[in-house]
C-alpha cells in the first residue's frame, strides 16, 4: 500500500535516485570518483527492499546512478525484478505527468555510455529500462579527453566520442526513442574548460535527433575545485545557442530539473521531437529546491536528501536491511527521514549571494563540505 509522504515544506518524496557503485571508467574532474567501493555495499536484495519502501511512500521515478552504473552486472537483473513495482500504465510518461495513480512510472538510467554495447542496449530495453540518458561534454577529441580526465589527450578523446556516438545509436536501436524522451544527452558546461563546445554539441545533438540538457557546473563534492567564477548561467548558455537556432521558452514541468526549450527551426536533420529540443539544468543560477522531490541513495546504502549535503550527514539504511528486519522498519526509517526534510541549498546559497556577498564588505560564503558527486550519484 502507497501512503505518500511530505516533508517541512510540503514537497512529496516523488524520485528515488539509486546510486549502484561508486566506482567510475572515467575520471571527469568536475566529479572526481573514488577508485573504491565504499565498504559495506547494498546487496541486490537491499536494493530492492530500499525501492520497495520508496515506492510505498510515493515514489513515481527510480533513476539508476552511480559512479558508472554499466559497471554493475546486476543492473539488468535489478531492473527486471523491479517491474514489480510498476503502475499499469507505466513506461508511457503520460502518468509521470499527471502524477496518477501509485507505483513505478519510469525506470531510467544515466550513464557515460562508453560501455554501453549494442547487447547492453537490447537487454537494458528487455530487462524494462524506460528512459537512458548519456553523459557528454564535447564534440572533438580534446574537450572529451579534458572532461572525461583521460590521460591520452585528443587520441584518447577520439576513441571516447565515437563509443559514445555509438551507444546513441545502439540505444535508439533497442528502442529508447528520443522523440518519445527516452533518450537524452547530458553535458556538463564550466566556463574556461568547455563552454566553447555548446554550439558543436548542440549540432551534435541535433544532428542525431536526441534532447541535449546542459548543466551548470555544480559545487557538489570538495575535490573539482568549483568556484562561482568557473560556472557559466544556464541563460548565457541559452543565449548563446538561441543566437544562432532561435529558440522558444517550455518552461520547467512541476518537480523537473530542467527547464526546456523547443529549437524553432525544428531542431535539424532528425529534429522532430527529442532534438527539436534544448534543455539546461540551473540549480546553481536559478535553484529548484522549492518543489524538489528526489531522495538519494548511495551504494552503500546511505539516504541523502539533497544533493548537496554533507558527508556523513545522510541516514544509514543498513540497520533496516539487515536480515529478518520487517520491511516496514525501513519504510518507518525513510518516512522519519522524508518528514523531517528542510533542505534547500541552492536557494540558500542564492540568497547569500543576493545578500551581497563576493565583495569587501561582505565576504563570500564559506563553501561548506559536500558529499561527492560520484558517491550521491547525481
Ligand atoms: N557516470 C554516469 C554519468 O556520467 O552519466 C552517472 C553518474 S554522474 C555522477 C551523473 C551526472 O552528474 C552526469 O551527467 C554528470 O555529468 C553529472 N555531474 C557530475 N559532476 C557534476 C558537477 N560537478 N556539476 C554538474 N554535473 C555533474
Ligand atoms: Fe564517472 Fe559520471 Fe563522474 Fe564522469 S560524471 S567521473 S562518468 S561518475
Amino acid at each position: 500500500m502507497t501512503v505518500a509522504v511530505a516533508d517541512q515544506r510540503g514537497r512529496p518524496l516523488g524520485v528515488l535516485r539509486l546510486s549502484l557503485t561508486a566506482r567510475c571508467n572515467l575520471a571527469c574532474p568536475y566529479c572526481l570518483p573514488d577508485g573504491e567501493e565504499p565498504p559495506g555495499l547494498l546487496n541486490l536484495e537491499q536494493r530492492l527492499a530500499v525501492i520497495g519502501a520508496a515506492v510505498s511512500l510515493g515514489a513515481r521515478s527510480l533513476r539508476l546512478t552511480g559512479g558508472e552504473p554499466l559497471l554493475n552486472p546486476q543492473l539488468e537483473t535489478l531492473i527486471a525484478a523491479a517491474a514489480r513495482w510498476r503502475r499499469p500504465e507505466a513506461g508511457t510518461g503520460g502518468a509521470l505527468e499527471t502524477g496518477t495513480g501509485t507505483g513505478l512510472a519510469e525506470i531510467a538510467l544515466t550513464s557515460n555510455g562508453a560501455l554501453l554495447s549494442a547487447e547492453r542496449a537490447r537487454a537494458l530495453r528487455l530487462a524494462g529500462l524506460d528512459r537512458l540518458t548519456l553523459s557528454l561534454d564535447g564534440a572533438d577529441g580534446a574537450a572529451v579527453a579534458a572532461m572525461a580526465g583521460l590521460a591520452g589527450g585528443a587520441t584518447a578523446g577520439e576513441v571516447l566520442l565515437a563509443k559514445v556516438l555509438a551507444a546513441i545509436e545502439h540505444a535508439r536501436a533497442a528502442g529508447f526513442d528520443p522523440a518519445q524522451g527516452a533518450l537524452k544527452l547530458n553535458a556538463v558546461i564550466q566556463l574556461g574548460r568547455n563552454d566553447d563546445q555548446l554550439l558543436p554539441l548542440a549540432a551534435l545533438a541535433r544532428e542525431r535527433g536526441v534532447e541535449l540538457r546542459l548543466i551548470e557546473f555544480m559545487d557538489v563534492g570538495n575535490r573539482n575545485g568549483w568556484r562561482p567564477e568557473a560556472v557559466l548561467s544556464a541563460a548565457e548558455m541559452v543565449e548563446a545557442i538561441g543566437q544562432r537556432w532561435p529558440l522558444d521558452p517550455l518552461g520547467r514541468s512541476a518537480h523537473g530539473t530542467a527547464r526546456r526549450w523547443r529549437y524553432r527551426d525544428g531542431g535539424g536533420a532528425k529534429g522532430e521531437g527529442g532534438g527539436a529540443h534544448l534543455a539546461v539544468v540551473a540549480s546553481v543560477s536559478e535553484p529548484f529546491c522549492g518543489d524538489c522531490n528526489r531522495l538519494r541513495v548511495t551504494a552503500d546504502g546511505i539516504a541523502y536528501t539533497c544533493l548537496f549535503a554533507a558527508p556523513g550527514s545522510g541516514l544509514d539504511l543498513r540497520p533496516w536491511l539487515a536480515p529478518g528486519t520487517p520491511p516496514q522498519a525501513l519504510r518507518q526509517a525513510l518516512a522519519d527521514l522524508w518528514q523531517q526534510r528542510t533542505d534547500r541549498w541552492s536557494e540558500e546559497r542564492m540568497a547569500a549571494w543576493e545578500r551581497g556577498a563576493g565583495d569587501e564588505d561582505h565576504p563570500a560564503p564559506a563553501i561548506p563540505a559536500h558529499a561527492e558527486m560520484a558517491y550521491l550519484g547525481g
